[in-house]
């Protein structure tokens, strides 16, 4: 029978799939790999499952322990799914600017919240960083994950992500294409390709413009609007050996491509899934990649994330997106 015993054996393998529409234009072939279909829904489960089996492997999490993380998304939601079957607690810390439905989510899992100031730098005792540490230094029996230091996090993609899209292409993948978070994806998925290929596969970053990855200077790094990739630091768990170039895409972009995606691919992703295609679209038409290549780009979570963002067109007009509201609107039915 094809009966799985827990939701976490369905963690990974997840499809790789043509995009047909939204690169027309583009010779080679573009293939995504749907990381929303994760049990989590995101890419983060693999790396929460590979950093909990390790913590328990190292003495470091024993029955009844505490996972401490400041985190308000995806990392959070693997955490607590793979904490929740092994019967560990999680508790998350995180900035009051993280909306009330990604909250509710982390407590539907069973995840404790704290909510910390989002004024509060990493250096403010305040801040959720630094309230997670004291936590951990505390409680009896705490584990803290530390996703952007912590070497499972490539590890793990390096064991399931780079075998899967080398399997699923018959080692026929040219470019892989993704966004740099903690850069785990990119690193692990990146070292994989490259060993398995030979150093034949070119590995691409697409980073949110504003972000140090692709920042010319100190200068050029500022807010940007697009969740879950870029940074203003250097975390351990990216190698910066591995990208062979890095794809600058502003807010604007990614947004428009997100909502593309959605419209005309059917494929509902968020704002890091649509800024990592727009660098491949982007990639492509420059480096004039042909027939002969195949691109696959990781669409790291689900847009129903973003429902209150990047698919509401009242805070698309007001965060100044409302071009992309009317390119990407339904004809009307009105005569
Ligand atoms: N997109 C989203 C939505 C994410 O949550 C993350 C993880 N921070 C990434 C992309 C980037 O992945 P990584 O941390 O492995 O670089």
């Amino acid at each position: 029978m094809a009966i799985h015993h827990s939701l976490a054996e369905l963690i990974g393998n997840t499809p790789l799939v043509t995009l047909n529409h939204v690169a027309s234009d583009v010779r080679a072939t573009i293939a995504v790999k749907i990381e929303y279909l994760n049990p989590g829904g995101s890419s983060k489960d693999r790396i929460a499952e590979r950093i909990i089996d390790a913590a328990e492997r190292a003495g470091q999490l024993k029955p009844g322990g505490v996972i401490v993380e400041p985190t308000s998304g995806n990392t959070g939601v693997g955490l607590a799914l793979v904490a929740q079957q092994r019967g560990y607690r999680t508790i998350f810390t995180l900035p009051d600017k993280v909306s009330e439905s990604k909250r509710a989510v982390l407590r539907a899992y069973g995840a404790e919240i704290v909510v910390t100031p989002t004024d509060a730098g990493p250096d403010d005792p305040r801040s959720y960083y630094q309230v997670a540490q004291r936590l951990a230094d505390t409680i009896p029996g705490a584990f803290r994950p530390n996703q952007y230091d912590n070497p499972n996090g490539p590890a793990s993609h390096y064991a399931t992500t780079g075998p899967e899209i080398w399997r699923d292409t018959d080692g026929k993948v040219t470019h892989f294409i993704a966004g740099i978070g903690t850069g785990g994806t990119i690193s692990g998925t990146g070292h994989y390709l490259k060993d398995a290929s030979n150093g034949a596969v070119t590995v691409v970053g697409a980073d949110p413009e504003g972000s140090i990855y692709s920042a010319s200077d100190r200068s050029a790094i500022h807010q940007y609007d697009i969740e879950g990739v870029g940074e203003d630091f250097y975390p351990k768990a990216f190698d910066r050996t591995i990208t062979d170039d890095i794809v600058k895409v502003n807010d604007h972009d990614a947004f428009l491509m997100t909502r593309r995606l959605a419209a005309e691919e059917a494929l509902l992703v968020g704002g890091s899934s649509g800024m990592a295609v727009a660098a491949a679209v982007r990639y492509a038409r420059e480096h004039n990649l042909d027939e002969h290549q195949l691109v696959v780009v990781l669409l790291p979570d689900s847009g129903r994330s973003y429902l209150e963002k990047i698919f509401n067109d009242d805070w698309m007009h007001a965060h100044g997106y409302g071009d992309i509201v009317e390119a990407t609107a339904q004809p009307s039915l009105a005569a």
